[in-house]
Parts: structure tokens; C-alpha cells; sequence
């Protein structure tokens, strides 16, 4: 968390935001941000042109330059607001962007105004698919890795293994053509619904104004232990995989 729904949401709050205003001021509270210190100072003076995003990366892009924003596991984006985590700010003319981040495995860099397009990105490349996999990992996991294609994360990679009607403990290897092209279509269907629902909050994630998604009214099968299958009636199991929570169809998902 967040995944790539909720970095689309932020990406298109801050469209409203920042286009066409140079950051005038940079303030860094000098703490370390996934264990580095950063240096962001040159992107002072820089005027935004765009705000793309690739996977869960959130990029400003600049004329000369771009800054590469990643939430990390509690990171937000916040306008005209300061909590108690804030690490980054960026001062614009009339207003300012802050980024916030109590577990600090999010970070913010310069890069060159080009963006890196691979691993493929689930909604931006069109030519990426799940099958001919060599990995000995579950299938759950590859989707976790980021390897073959980026942005899902844990609640989405269990609803698209839901909706594929695949166990999230089967062999990424011994996909089918199939099974492989129904992932991918679940894939991108959960992550446009969620963009739809201006992404997930469990806990805290809001875009750039402070709102909060729906999608978590929304789920087919995370967090619904105990609960019946949407399709078929059997009770919702949960269980650990690699010590991340899973939410599967003991019938539907064999
Ligand atoms: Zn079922």
C-alpha cells in the first residue's frame, strides 16, 4: 500500500495542482528515506509541465528534470498541509505540495526527463503478459515481485487471482495460455475499477486534498474471510503467503 490505483489517484490530484508552477523552495528534514539521505535541492527553480506516473511511481516532470516520487508503505502527498511526518516540502507560488511518511520506506529523487518503461506497467504497456514463465515462485508472489509487470501489490494481486479463478499458490510456471491471458484481463480490470473508486483506504491513503478512496466497499475477496464467494457461496479463506495476508475461494481457485 499503496498500489498503482491509489498512485493514478494522487497522480490526477496533482495535475489539478502543480502544472505549469515552478517550485520555488525545497525543504528536507534531513531524516533518511528507505535508509538514504536525499538530496532534492536542484529541482528548486524547475516548472512542471506533467505529472505521469509508471507502476507506482509518481513522476513531476519538468523541463529539465523530473522528480520521482515513491509513497513507500505509508507515504502521501498532501496540499497546504504539515502533519507530524512530514519530510519533504515543496514550496510553490500559492501553495505548497508536503510528503509525508511515518515508516519512511518511501523517497523522492531526481532523474533525467525521461521515464524507464520497463518492467511493463499493467494500464501503460500494451504488450505484457503472464505466460511462458520460468520463476519457481507461486504465482501470488511473481505478481508481488514486480518482475514481469509492476504496481500490484497485495490487495490487488488477490483480487485478480480471484477474478482469474486461479490459486494464488499455483506455480507461476505451469500457467496455462489460458489461465495467463484471464490474469492479465483481471488485472487490469481490478486496477481501473480501483482507479475508478479513487483507489483503496484501509488505513490512511487520501490523495493531494486529503480525500479518501471507496474501492475497500468494493472488494471481491481481501479482507473477506469468513464471508461468501461472490460467484459461489463457499466461505472466504485466509491465509499467510510469505507473510503476506491471502484471501482466496478454497472452490473457485483451484
Ligand atoms: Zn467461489
Amino acid at each position: 500500500m499503496p498500489e498503482l490505483p491509489e498512485a493514478e489517484t494522487i497522480r490526477r490530484s496533482l495535475e489539478k495542482l502543480v502544472i505549469g508552477k515552478t517550485i520555488e523552495q525545497v525543504w528536507y528534514s534531513g531524516l533518511p528515506l528507505r535508509s538514504k539521505k536525499i538530496n532534492i535541492t536542484p529541482i528548486k527553480n524547475e516548472t512542471i509541465v506533467e505529472v505521469k506516473r509508471w507502476g507506482k511511481n509518481i513522476f513531476l516532470v519538468g523541463e529539465k528534470q523530473n522528480l520521482l516520487v515513491n509513497l513507500g508503505m505509508s507515504g502521501k502527498l498532501l496540499w497546504n498541509k504539515k502533519e507530524k511526518h512530514t519530510h519533504v516540502i515543496l514550496v510553490f507560488k500559492d501553495g505548497y505540495l508536503s510528503f509525508t511518511d511515518p515508516r519512511r520506506f518511501g523517497y523522492l529523487h531526481i532523474t533525467r526527463p525521461y521515464i524507464p518503461k520497463e518492467p511493463p506497467d499493467p494500464l501503460l504497456t500494451k504488450n505484457w503478459d503472464l505466460y511462458n514463465l520460468s520463476s519457481k515462485m507461486v504465482i501470488k508472489n511473481l505478481l508481488l515481485s514486480g518482475k514481469r509487470v509492476i504496481g500490484i501489490g497485495n490487495i490487488y494481486a488477490n483480487e485478480a487471482l480471484w477474478l482469474a479463478k486461479i490459486s494464488p499458490f499455483k506455480k507461476s510456471s505451469l500457467l496455462t495460455k489460458q489461465e495467463a491471458d484471464r490474469l492479465k484481463k483481471a488485472i487490469i480490470r481490478v486496477l481501473k475499477e480501483a482507479i475508478k473508486d479513487r483507489g483503496t483506504t484501509l488505513k490512511d491513503f487520501c490523495d493531494c486534498f486529503g480525500v479518501k478512496g471507496t474501492h475497500q466497499n468494493n472488494l471481491y475477496v481481501y479482507n473477506r474471510q469468513g464471508n461468501n464467494c461472490l460467484d459461489c457461496g463457499t466461505k472466504i479463506e485466509k491465509r499467510y503467503l510469505s507473510r503476506r495476508s491471502t484471501f482466496f475461494c478454497p472452490a473457485c481457485q483451484l
